[in-house]
């Protein structure tokens, strides 16, 4: 999953970016409005975090911007303590979610969390397909019980693949979504990772379609164990 932070504050977003880091998602950073119109708009984020006291462009005008261009990725707004006005105006620029400053990381995480189960169309908490199981809260998996030893990459991968399960996901949309802006996005390193990925939960639970990219499918029973 790959956020966009917007947050003028250098320290809030040291801190906000270690900690999505740490939660495994691929993270680019804004510090002021035009900066992130530009990338809101350019890129497929799975989740928008703007703070909405910003240089350049103040949040509100940069949401409303995003609307305007269709861009329908889901944003969690900041605001100041006791804005409400702040919060009203950014819910009607199509703010999703909000946190008022301060707050806590876990619940940025919390609300992060819900915000991208929803966007996808999943309601429970935990990810499941056939055996696998995901829990975005621990940034865990299991087949069929066992604990899945993963990377972070490889994480994020599986991640994706089921939220997304049984639809076909082409690599340009991988690339897109598992790294951050600055990493060097070569499509070819994805098979890498699928391959990777592959002997950990089950070769038959990560479907090749040919030209078109790559399928999770429910497989009930676990993989035999060589
Ligand atoms: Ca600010």
């Amino acid at each position: 999953m790959r956020i966009l932070l917007v947050e003028d504050d250098p320290d809030l977003s040291r801190q906000l970016r270690q900690a999505l880091a740490d939660a495994d998602y691929a993270v680019d950073h804004a510090a002021d409005g035009e900066e992130a119109s530009y990338l809101g708009e350019t890129e497929p984020y799975d989740a928008i975090i703007l703070d909405l006291g910003l240089p350049k462009i103040d949040g509100t005008a940069v949401l409303e911007g995003w609307r305007r261009a269709q861009v329908t990725t889901p944003v969690l707004i900041l605001t100041a303590r006791g804005a409400w006005s702040e919060k009203v105006a950014g819910f009607d620029a199509g703010a999703d979610d909000y946190l008022t400053k301060p707050f806590h990381t876990e619940e940025l995480l919390a609300r992060l969390r819900a915000l991208l189960r929803r966007s996808a169309g999943h309601a429970a908490p935990s990810l499941v397909c056939g055996a696998v199981r995901l829990d975005p809260r621990a940034a865990r998996a299991t087949v069929a019980g066992e604990p899945l030893r993963l990377t972070s990459l490889e994480y994020r991968l599986l991640h994706y693949l089921m939220m997304h399960q049984g639809r076909v996901i082409s690599r340009t949309e991988l690339v897109e979504h598992l790294y951050d802006q600055d990493f060097d996005r070569d499509s070819n390193t994805i098979e890498v990772f699928v391959g990777r990925l592959r002997k950990k939960i089950g070769p038959e639970r990560v479907e090749t379609v040919r030209g078109l990219g790559y399928r999770l499918v429910e497989v009930a029973d676990p993989a035999p164990r060589a």
